[in-house]
């Protein structure tokens, strides 16, 4: 009786892979809803009793009720923020990991898992040109790796120059950086230099300036690129912002959460030229490589800072470091997480099974869709106007005449009517709308469908 949770139980998996196997088959995949927190707390009240309930009508209590009030980021029609949609076989694969307990710390544990996730960092590495020694891990976004990655950038200046921890240190961000990076500053107690941009785009040139023109420059001890912002897409001036890094001693860390895996796509590559300088970067494949959540890839120019300062001391932890140090890969040494999924196999398993070329041609429709957007609106909507020319996937772009409430109200109608998920942003001060392509099963006809509705 007591072990009766952890037996296999033939009726509950056939219930959910049933489930799993028809989640597996929406083409396309539904938008669904908002959630109605009064129905919610209706639906869930009494449900965590003491004894429990049938799987299935917990299962169809998820299904009818839970599961509709969830926008799906994998519908084709998800075009807000930034869309997740994953390759069938990355999220069958994710079912593998979940059902195999991998414990992703450590060599020792996982060997397995992490030479296979290693792989996979081996081949963002290349892509990015980082050398040889490049390494690091995945955690579990964007923001733990500009986290994790910033405070290996403050504790190595720190190291380097002798402060201790009331010194004041700065790192400069552009006023596009993402608000990860801001939260990240805040957290580590470290201030920004802020650095205007050019037409949005941080150049080697702004940073000189703001440098020379600084009264405290040698407080400034690293450089946030963005490759890929994620509100329009703009890919800064990596290679200007290296050789000002290089010159002034600054660690360079470049955030590509979103737009990194431009770095597959021929036709955009040359914008990333300078990646190759990078000390840190970040991409996350739960974005725009097609990964299920939760997956960002960190990597390191030289992991060995990363390993001084995110190893942790735990007693117990020490077997964990006492192998060979040369082949063995502990990925909790280079992040600030213990515990972790092995979350960079789905992405290998997927990689592996279709292939780089599948991925750069699934980027590649992306950017297709973005500039076939804009050129559409110009040849056959007067009313509508691209408010800057797409570099990667996101179109910026106006309906004239329109006031913030009229993108509010438009954007609310047309997910009511499952027409799309497009919410507003803001764009110098104005309120505009925005797309975010991704998945490559957006076509133009859907783009058509919601543009008609912005008469
Ligand atoms: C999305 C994003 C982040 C944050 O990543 P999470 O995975 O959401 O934590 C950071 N930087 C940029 C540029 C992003 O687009």
């Amino acid at each position: 009786m007591t072990q009766r949770m952890h037996r296999y139980d033939a009726r509950t998996v056939d219930l959910v892979f049933d489930y799993m196997r028809e989640r597996l088959q929406y083409d396309p995949v539904p938008l669904d809803h908002p959630g109605d927190g009064e129905r919610l707390g209706a639906v869930l009240d009494g449900l965590l009793s003491a004894g429990g309930n049938d799987p299935a009508e917990v299962l169809k209590l998820y299904d009818h009720e839970l599961s509709r009030a969830v926008i799906s980021a994998d519908s084709p029609r998800y075009l807000s923020f930034i869309p997740c949609a994953p390759t069938k076989a990355a999220l069958l694969f994710d079912m593998v990991v979940s059902c195999a307990s991998l414990q992703g710390i450590s060599w020792l544990e996982a060997a397995g898992a992490i030479a296979a996730e290693n792989q996979v960092l081996r081949l963002i590495s290349d892509r990015a040109g980082l050398p040889e020694s490049a390494g690091g891990c995945f955690v579990s976004g964007g923001s733990a790796g500009n986290l994790s990655a910033l405070v290996v950038a403050r504790d190595t200046a720190r190291h380097r120059l002798g402060l201790g921890i009331g010194a004041r240190l700065r790192i400069a961000v552009s006023d596009q950086t993402h608000s990860s990076v801001t939260n990240t500053l805040n957290i580590i107690g470290v201030e920004k230099l802020l650095v205007p941009t050019e037409d949005h785009r941080l150049t080697g040139a702004a940073l000189r300036a703001a440098l020379a023109a600084d009264e405290d420059p040698g407080s400034v001890i690293a450089v946030v690129g963005t490759a890929g912002t994620t509100n329009a897409g703009i890919v800064d001036d990596l290679a200007g912002i290296a050789e000002v890094a290089r010159e002034s001693g600054l660690w360079f860390h470049v955030d590509g959460a979103y737009g990194g895996a431009g770095l597959f796509a021929p036709s955009v590559r040359a914008k990333y030229d300078g990646i190759e300088h990078a000390d840190s970067f970040v991409v996350d494949p739960h974005k725009w490589l097609f990964a299920p959540f939760d997956c960002a890839a960190l990597v390191y120019r030289d992991p060995r800072p990363a390993k001084a300062v995110h190893t942790q001391d735990a007693s117990y932890l020490d077997v964990l470091h006492t192998g060979d140090h040369e082949r063995e890969w502990n990925p909790t040494d280079y992040a600030y997480h213990l515990t972790r999924r092995a979350r960079g196999l789905p992405l290998w398993f997927s990689l592996a099974v279709h292939g780089t070329d599948a991925y750069s041609e699934a980027v590649e429709a992306g950017i297709r869709l973005a500039r076939d957007t804009a050129e559409l609106i110009r040849a056959e909507y007067p009313h509508l106007e691209v408010v800057r020319e797409p570099e990667l996937s996101c179109l910026v772009y106006r309906r004239r005449g329109w006031q913030a409430e009229d993108y509010y109200a438009w954007s609310e109608q047309l997910l009511k009517d499952q027409v799309g998920f497009v919410t507003p942003t803001g764009w110098e001060g104005e309120v505009v709308s925005r797309f975010a392509f991704l998945h490559p099963g957006t076509t133009m006809e859907m783009v058509r469908e919601i543009l008609d509705t912005m008469a």
